[in-house]
């Protein structure tokens, strides 16, 4: 079969899996059904019904009491109600991880309040020394301490030394925020357990639609409100529920709850390594291979193949690939992630490669194909043929 004619390979979970079809049949059961949530009608209490049945089922992907979960526009949203809550209830110093998402770091940087880096160390894991030393000197002034640490980077996959900060926070009398967006139905997440304030997760990541996410938050955080309205979310944010979205969201929960063995993740890890250990004999370097990772992320760079060039020429032959977080410009930048972790010479080579419940062992193999083909065209073109030849 010729290039042209296979089908396209989408190796970018990361950025949004593809819709599981238990979330297809759920969105689309809720826009038949119809209804607001706040109408006291049948019809406003079915879909009332559909949004506490998804409440419950998010709440139980993430171990949080369902009566402690605000259902908010995604991951972003959850992440900025965390953050603008802390510094509403008191904050003036915010503490955000060097590999937090853009819309951490940037909702963090634009409060008006001093924000500090707690740094990675080269396996791309928080160094948990300077959060404990910083937290021992902690001033009045700076209000409550306030935390953001995600549980897996988007970029690289890699896991965060989560309740072990959690703790040290707790005894600092802080509010630890984690970003779960990546981690929620690829690891087992259990805000109880874990000792967190607040946690923000995002259905299209596991396989829910676009535009679904939620925060949970514990005794120690008080929530302010975001948008103002009707009193939706218990007053925490205003404005008609998305139902058939959260409703997608629910279904695709209880099936990460149920499958997670079988959905493949699992099963992308044996294939994701396998292709690594391809790319490395190129001279390719993978991205915190020694630290705890997400069975379906790979984050590998190769020194001298830029990203944007090994994302433009997979594309062209039919895998898709990004080069780190997807950006909306569409723009491929220089990753801030990888130069956290003291890999800057390497910024701009990386790409991430992630793979989900859909992805097959032949996806892993023709990523592996067509990124060998490009590299030794790519190599082909720096060499310069010999004189006379
Ligand atoms: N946090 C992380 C770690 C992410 O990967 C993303 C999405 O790229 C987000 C937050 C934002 O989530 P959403 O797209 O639902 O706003």
């Amino acid at each position: 079969m010729s290039g042209a004619m296979q089908a396209r390979v989408y190796l970018d979970y990361n950025a949004t899996a593809p819709v599981r079809p238990q979330a297809r049949a759920a969105v689309l059961r809720a826009l038949e059904l119809g209804g607001n949530p706040s109408s006291v009608h049948a019809a406003g209490r079915a879909a009332r019904a559909l949004v506490e049945e998804a409440r419950a089922e998010v709440a139980g992907l993430i171990g949080a009491p369902a009566a402690d979960l605000v259902f908010t526009s995604g991951g972003t949203e959850a992440n900025a109600l965390a953050i603008e809550s802390a510094v509403a209830a008191g904050s003036r110093q915010l503490i955000v991880s060097a590999i937090e998402h853009d819309s951490v770091q940037e909702t963090a940087r634009a409060q008006g309040v001093a924000v500090e880096v707690l740094p990675v160390d080269r396996n791309g894991v928080a160094d948990l020394d300077w959060l404990a030393a910083r937290l021992a000197r902690w001033g009045a002034a700076d209000g409550r301490p306030f935390v953001a640490l995600m549980l897996a980077n988007n970029e690289t996959g890699i896991i965060q030394p989560v309740a072990e900060a959690a703790a040290l926070v707790r005894d600092a009398g802080g509010w630890l925020h984690v970003d779960a967006v990546q981690a929620a139905g690829k690891i087992p997440v259990d805000f109880s357990a874990l000792g967190a304030d607040t946690l923000a997760v995002s259905g299209h990541k596991l396989g829910g639609p676009q535009g679904a996410g939620a925060l949970a938050f514990g005794r120690r955080a008080v929530l302010s409100r975001r948008q103002h309205g009707g009193g939706q979310e218990r007053g925490r944010r205003g404005g008609t529920e998305n139902v058939s979205g959260i409703s997608g969201f629910g279904a695709v929960a209880e099936a990460s709850r149920e499958l997670r063995e079988a959905h493949g993740l699992v099963r992308n890890q044996a294939w994701r390594d396998a292709a690594a250990e391809r790319l490395k004999r190129a001279g390719a370097v993978v991205m915190g291979e020694a630290a705890p990772r997400l069975a379906n992320t790979l984050c590998v760079a190769t020194p001298g193949f830029p990203s944007d060039l090994q994302v433009m020429a997979l594309d062209l032959a039919g895998v898709m690939v990004s080069a780190g977080a997807a950006c909306s410009s569409g723009k491929v930048k220089a990753s801030p992630v990888l130069a956290a972790m003291g890999h800057g010479d390497l910024a701009g080579c990386g790409i991430r490669v992630s793979g989900g419940w859909a992805t097959t062992e032949a996806d892993w193999n023709r990523f592996t194909d067509a990124w060998f083909e490009a590299f030794q065209r790519h190599a082909a073109r720096r060499t310069p043929a010999p004189a006379g030849a």
